[in-house]
């Protein structure tokens, strides 16, 4: 899916649940990377907050994509559950020993957020954006995100409220960065085919932090709003009403069976 296809079918239209289960890892003693419930349902919030453009909040700006999210009440077994499990492991904390063999659930009906040191990266998720189909179902279809920059108010200033979860599940839903291979062409057709595939972002040739306003690729206002580029959580605001499109279409055409 290494172009964008928008049209009708791909309009937010129907509402679509994803369950998620949130795997917190902390170290062997149960200490760092403890996340606490209260901060899980906070990340619950932004996360519809943000997907869901809710008026008022800080992701108002952005468009509603009509996907929510919601912690699991029904684990794999169908038993019920909070949605939450928790493991205290320091291999596993520091993102290591393949923990996803042993704890993931069923991939192709819950979303895996894993919540560790990720590895000292901010999050991730181990697939191009533009291959889904590469890791859909298997057990390391996965979102990771560094126990520091998860929640709000989360541990860690600029990235405390909750933004990197945003931009994670962005990529999970098929979304590049902004920035993605360089500018590309800003007209459609071609736009839909070059740089982040997204023709209503405009060009932006790298990536940036903090919130300061800039231009990339010729005098174009860089995108600093956009979920999917690094800058501070507190200056993104959306995501365009393609991105939109092309994460419906992820969804219904590599992760069919996850949302309900
Ligand atoms: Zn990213």
């Amino acid at each position: 899916m290494d172009q964008t296809v928008p049209g009708p079918l791909w309009q937010p239209t129907t509402l679509r649940r994803i369950p998620v289960v949130v795997h917190v890892i902390s170290d062997a003693a149960c200490v760092n990377g403890n996340v606490t419930d209260a901060l899980v349902h906070s990340q619950l919030t932004v996360l519809n907050e943000d997907f869901r453009a809710v008026a008022g909040s800080p992701g108002g700006a952005g468009v509603d994509s009509k996907i929510e999210f919601f912690l699991a009440t029904v684990d794999p077994s169908g038993n019920p559950t909070t949605g939450i499990r928790r493991y205290c492991n320091t291999t596993w904390y520091q993102d290591q020993g393949s923990y996803w063999l042993t704890i993931a659930w069923d991939t192709t009906r819950y979303l895996n957020l894993y919540t560790n040191s990720a590895a000292g990266s901010r999050g991730y998720v181990p697939f191009l954006p533009a291959d889904p189909a590469g890791a859909v179902g298997q057990p390391q279809d996965r979102v990771v995100i560094n126990w520091q920059a998860f929640g709000r108010v989360g541990p860690v200033v600029p990235y405390h409220k909750g933004r990197t979860v945003t931009h994670e599940v962005g990529h999970y839903l098929g979304l590049f960065h902004t920035y993605y291979s360089g500018c590309g062409t800003a007209t459609a057709p071609a736009c839909y085919t070059t740089g982040d595939r997204i023709c209503d972002t405009p060009p932006n040739a790298t990536s940036h932090k903090g919130c300061t306003a800039s231009t990339s690729c010729g005098g174009v206002p860089v995108p600093i709003q956009n979920y999917m580029e690094l800058t501070d959580d507190a200056c993104m605001t959306g995501f365009s009403a393609e991105q939109v499109q092309r994460m419906r279409c992820t969804l219904a055409s590599f992760r069919s069976t996850l949302a309900q």
